[in-house]
């Protein structure tokens, strides 16, 4: 069989029998809460790495709702690298979700927020528009099974260790459980430190226009998470815009030295509306003259 992608890790036989529903290009576009995800609109989701307080969270929603993000994002639920906790350092958990709650009604933003246990499934789809299954729960398959089962639109992260044609795997569970808006976000890989002992990660950002050979799902990044450091995020969102992202996760905190989690990497709300604009001005000349939330 000629091979459509030579050189590549992904094969025809694949597309026909690995993952055929994620390979499969539709024209019907994926939407949650009310925002359809494309490359002309390029909704953002933003918001800090952690629901630290109630106080936090609603004053970064309504900040950010007024830069023109369309998503609040915040983890109630973290997959903290290391097992200990402080007083500041601590998941704000079920309480957290009810902050994200009020956030929600208080800016009217959509939310994404992290699940990480099956348990909290019900209470979690309580208030998030789109659930986001971790990076490190990217193989966990009985998992996403049940996420996806909820019929909420799932954001998978990609693993920083796995392969396109893994991540596709990871994507294929959840679809094949009848669940069609899935979204998939890049969030840096694993390479070894070139630039900066703290950048843990490196964004991949040719991995929008392979995954966008193969499928019609929306494609976005995270550049907080892969640049781990705040003076790049800018430019690896805007780079991600311009390699065709569907949506861009960034992670903006109030007083981000102060954030209890990951407190190199947050915008804070000038550096965001900042970028903001430049997302706008760059998705006009991308796309022709249009922008906004009307795909044509
Ligand atoms: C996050 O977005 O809060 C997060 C933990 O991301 P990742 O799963 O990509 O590490
Ligand atoms: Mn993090």
């Amino acid at each position: 069989m000629e091979n459509k992608f030579p050189g590549k890790d992904i094969t025809p036989e694949d597309l026909a029998t690995k993952f055929p529903l994620a390979a499969r290009k539709q024209s019907k576009l994926v939407t949650a809460g009310g925002i359809t995800f494309d490359s002309r609109s390029v909704p953002v989701m933003a918001g800090p790495n952690m629901v630290e307080s109630e106080q936090l969270i609603v004053e970064t929603a309504i900040k950010v709702r007024e830069s023109g993000a369309k998503f609040l994002r915040g983890g109630a639920f973290k997959p903290l690298t290391f097992p200990y906790r402080s007083d500041k350092y601590r998941e704000s958990g079920l309480e957290g979700l009810k902050w994200l709650g009020t956030a929600k009604r208080e800016s009217g933003l959509s939310v994404i927020t992290e699940v990480m246990e099956e348990r909290y499934l019900d209470t979690v789809c309580e208030v998030a528009d789109i659930l986001q299954i971790g990076a490190r729960n990217m193989q966990n398959y009985p998992f996403i099974q049940a996420a996806a089962r909820t019929g909420k639109p799932l954001m998978i992260k990609r693993h920083f260790g796995a392969s396109l044609r893994d991540w596709f795997g990871a994507v294929e569970y959840a679809l094949l459980e009848g669940n069609e808006n899935i979204i998939m976000c890049e969030r840096g890989v694993c390479v070894p430190h070139t630039h900066r002992a703290t950048s843990r990660f490196m964004l991949d950002l040719q991995v929008i226009p392979a995954a966008k050979e193969i499928t019609s799902l929306p494609v976005g990044t995270d550049p907080s998470h892969a640049t781990f450091w705040a003076p790049w995020v800018e430019p690896m969102a805007l780079a991600s815009v311009a390699c065709g992202a569907d949506f861009l996760m960034i992670e903006v905190h109030p007083d981000p030295k102060n954030a209890a989690v990951d407190p190199l990497q947050p915008l804070n709300f000038e550096e965001f509306s900042a970028l903001m604009r430049k997302v706008e001005a760059l998705k006009s000349c991308i796309c022709d003259g249009a922008s906004g939330d009307s795909p044509d």
